[in-house]
């Protein structure tokens, strides 16, 4: 155990674009949504249709629970004429729904030290920012459920308290029962994830990756810039001290 790093006792990890890539199935998801559509009777060339769709989603957020019947008012009417508006809505949450979870698995190397983590003494949760249903079903769909203590979850719709503020981190320590500094946060986004719980006096871990808050740096320094899960597992063996010994993975 190096002299120069605290005990860790806790880890949090971010769940989007840390655990797993969004980039990588929302334009493929998207995609698949409008072919259904079209293949519906909505009459139209996919990409026109796509960029609407990423107008609707800028505009009332990824959040909203209406993107496709938001779409469909601001396509001609001459586009749907003939069609009935809800098939062609149905179609397409359907199709974006199916493509999605075909493509959404997290990172193996997240996976493998996850699992290997859970087997120390360390505890792990989850902070994650989002609406309590659609964060959960990520993370039983992932299967990160079975490497985390269920008391040390925490989604930001659920607690009340949004990402960037500060004292989401310090509560979150307090429910583990720690204190901020034995307690690290693996996060991808730098307003979100680095910056309040550093200012929380959590260790910070920005994993940059190529996520799309990748090019914006962090207003504070992170204790650590790592790229990936092979990074973190180094840094987690060499600089904590954490055994982590590869589980048999049959
Ligand atoms: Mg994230």
């Amino acid at each position: 155990m190096s002299a120069t790093f605290p005990e860790l006792k806790v880890i949090f990890l971010d769940i989007d674009d840390t655990l797993f890539g969004t980039s990588d199935f929302v334009t493929a998801a998207r995609t698949k949504a409008v072919e259904a559509m079209i293949a519906r009777g909505l009459k139209a060339e996919v990409q026109p249709v796509l960029n609407e769709l990423a107008a609707v989603v800028a505009e009332f957020g990824s959040n909203d629970d209406h993107h496709y019947d938001r779409l469909m008012k601001r396509l001609p009417a001459s586009a749907i004429a003939g069609a009935n508006r809800h098939l062609l809505v149905g179609a397409g949450v359907i199709a974006y729904h199916n493509e999605k979870w075909k493509n959404l698995k997290i990172r193996p190397e997240a996976e493998a030290l996850l699992r290997d983590l859970a087997a120390t003494n360390l505890r792990l949760g989850v902070i994650s920012a989002g609406l309590v249903h659609k964060q959960i079903e990520k993370l039983l769909r992932l299967g990160v459920d079975r490497f985390i203590d269920q008391k040390l979850l925490f989604i930001t719709h659920d607690v009340g308290i949004a990402k960037t503020n500060p004292r989401l981190y310090a509560q979150c320590a307090e429910v583990a029962e720690v204190s901020p500094e034995q307690v690290m946060h693996v996060g991808d986004h730098p307003y979100h994830d680095v910056d309040p719980a550093k200012a929380a006096g959590l260790r910070t871990v920005w994993i940059r990756g190529t996520g799309k808050h990748s090019k914006n740096s962090p207003k504070t320094e992170p204790d650590h810039i790592l790229d990936d899960f092979v990074e973190l597992r180094g840094l987690l063996e060499t600089d904590y001290g954490i055994p982590l010994e590869r589980r048999n993975r049959s």
